[in-house]
């Protein structure tokens, strides 16, 4: 009997690491596939990027993810950038093709998939808090699902019309920006709210939005972008006033689906890959 004790590589490069959860989920999927494959949590000083890819050229690596802070910067190391990934300038999931290293953002990606198993968000008016990274991928991918309005509420003015503009400039959405000062009412045409800030995130899990609740209305649905932990203030809130909700746990869980599909070609089970997450009681 021949062996084949050769593991096709992936992984994930970050600073830090040690926290990034994603490698229980994606080698929990592989296990369920039955495939050797791996996946590798590697932690990525800024200064060594470069050598990082270059080694995962060398190695073969089939592909990898990329996490704080490399998301913009590994830009470079690249040959080809998916469509998203081009508009959004960043990117979270690297793919091998042949000696072609194609980068593809599946931050967006994830959580539209997450989303449509609640609503399809096409001709939909959403309002999306935040306009940095998250914010960023999740309004251009929402854009591209064919939404009719996205409303940027941010903090920053800055941040927050660059992301306008972009929406504007680079996509079919019509996009505004509202400044993002004291105790926000969402508007009652909006369809969607989604969470796109770091407020609720663990250890700050009391945390909640710095709006009025009561402008929550049952038909809307509402997304949360934290995944840890999975049922946030905000989506607590939007529970207890009839609303449909979405968590983050389903983005991320999404976003490594599609990542094993670019890599593998395969359907990786989601629910395996929830539960291998929620195993760890973040
Ligand atoms: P960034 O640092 O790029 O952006 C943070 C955003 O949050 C900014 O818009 C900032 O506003 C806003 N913000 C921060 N604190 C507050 C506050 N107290 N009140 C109002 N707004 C605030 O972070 P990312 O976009 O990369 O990540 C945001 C969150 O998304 C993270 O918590 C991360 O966990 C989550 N995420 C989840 C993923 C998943 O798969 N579930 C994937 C990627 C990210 P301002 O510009 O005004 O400072």
């Amino acid at each position: 009997m021949t062996h084949d004790f050769l593991s096709p590589l992936t992984g994930s490069f970050a600073m830090p690491a040690a926290e990034n959860p994603t490698v229980v989920m994606i080698e929990a999927a592989y296990r369920h596939l039955g495939l050797t494959w791996r996946y590798l949590n590697c932690e990525v000083h800024p200064d060594r990027l470069g050598d990082a890819v270059r080694g995962a050229r060398a190695m073969g690596w089939r592909g990898f993810n990329c996490s704080i802070p490399h998301k913009v910067a590994v830009i470079e190391h690249l040959d080809q950038l998916g469509e998203s990934a081009r508009i959004i300038g960043a990117v979270n999931t690297v793919v091998r093709r042949g000696d072609t290293m194609i980068g593809e953002n599946t931050d967006g990606k994830g959580f539209v998939t997450a989303l449509n198993q609640v609503v399809d968000p096409a001709g939909k008016s959403v309002l999306i808090f935040g306009a940095g990274g998250a914010a960023r991928a999740v309004a251009v991918e929402l854009a591209l699902a064919g939404v009719s309005r996205i409303v940027i509420v941010n903090r920053g003015h800055e941040r927050g019309e660059a992301l306008t503009n972009l929406l504007l400039r680079q996509t079919p959405a019509d996009a505004a920006y509202t400044r993002w000062s004291g105790m926000f009412q969402i508007p009652a045409d909006t369809d969607i709210v989604v969470n796109a800030t770091s407020v609720g995130l663990f250890p700050n899990v009391d945390q909640m939005l710095d709006i009025d609740p009561d402008t929550l209305r049952a038909e809307m649905v509402v997304a949360d972008g934290i995944h840890n932990p999975p049922l946030t203030h905000l989506l607590r809130s939007a529970r207890a006033r009839g609303c449909r909700v979405v968590d983050g746990l389903g983005m991320l869980v999404n976003q490594g689906v599609i990542g094993i599909r670019y890599w593998t070609g395969l359907d990786a089970d989601a629910q395996v890959m929830r539960q291998a997450l929620l195993n760890l009681k973040l």
